[in-house]
């Protein structure tokens, strides 16, 4: 599964670049040209990382990244601020909004990936191989094996994945078809149905040990994983 960056930047020149450098190191990239329109792509694609432009027309990037880090389910997005202002005192505002990193322009599309692969490496959990723990639920991503309360749970190798993708990107909802794309992979055809075949094996396998509950159905919107009622 690719690693999806949105590329929210009004200036075409500098997106059509930064989509390019992207797509050659085997990122997907998506773009808008607004926050508005980013907030759209948002909803289809959840992105790995934002790359965001700080000078945008209509609501600005530093406003827009404050909005995102105020937001329960997108908070844990990551994203590199782009910008023209290369002030000690913007750098300061942008990282007070949230802002993970910090690119000045202009900048070379090689630089440009060395800060995302940086980023991606500090801020992404579910690209390390690390073990990951919630209420005694435990998922290890190298063995392939699961504890809860440390008796050994058999999942299926789907159920498996399923977990882990959403345990590792925890309090956020996702919709079946994000699902799909993340777990199964984008090229993969099934039914949005299937995601609940699946998570109804997983949760009933989690049901001894009462952590059923954490893998949590939003009415009308999807699924998410989350330690609170
Ligand atoms: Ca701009």
């Amino acid at each position: 599964m690719a690693t999806t960056v949105l590329v929210v930047e009004d200036e075409a020149a500098i997106r059509d670049m930064i989509a390019m450098a992207l797509e050659r190191a085997g990122y997907r990239a998506r773009h808008a040209d607004s926050a508005e329109d980013a907030r759209a792509a948002m909803r289809l694609a959840h992105p790995d990382l934002l790359l965001l432009d700080w000078m945008l027309p209509g609501e600005s990037g530093l406003d827009m990244a404050r909005s995102i880090k105020d937001d329960a389910q997108m908070s844990q997005i990551p994203i590199i601020m782009l910008t023209a202002r290369g002030e000690e005192d913007d750098r300061v505002r942008g990282l007070d909004a949230g802002a993970d990193d910090y690119i000045t322009k202009p900048f070379s599309p090689r630089e440009m990936m060395a800060r995302v692969k940086a980023v991606l490496r500090r801020t992404a959990p579910t690209l390390t191989e690390a073990p990951v723990e919630v209420e005694g639920l435990r998922v290890d991503p190298i063995s392939h094996r699961v504890f809860a309360n440390g008796d050994g749970v058999d999942l299926g190798p789907t159920e498996f994945r399923l977990l882990h993708f959403l345990m590792t990107h925890p309090e956020r909802v996702f919709t079946r078809a994000q699902l799909l794309d993340n777990v199964w992979g984008a090229n993969v055809y099934v039914e949005e149905r299937t995601v609940d075949v699946h998570v109804r094996r997983l949760r009933r396998e989690l049901t001894a040990t009462g952590h059923d509950g954490l893998v949590q159905t939003v009415r009308g919107a999807g699924y998410r994983f989350s330690a609170r009622d």
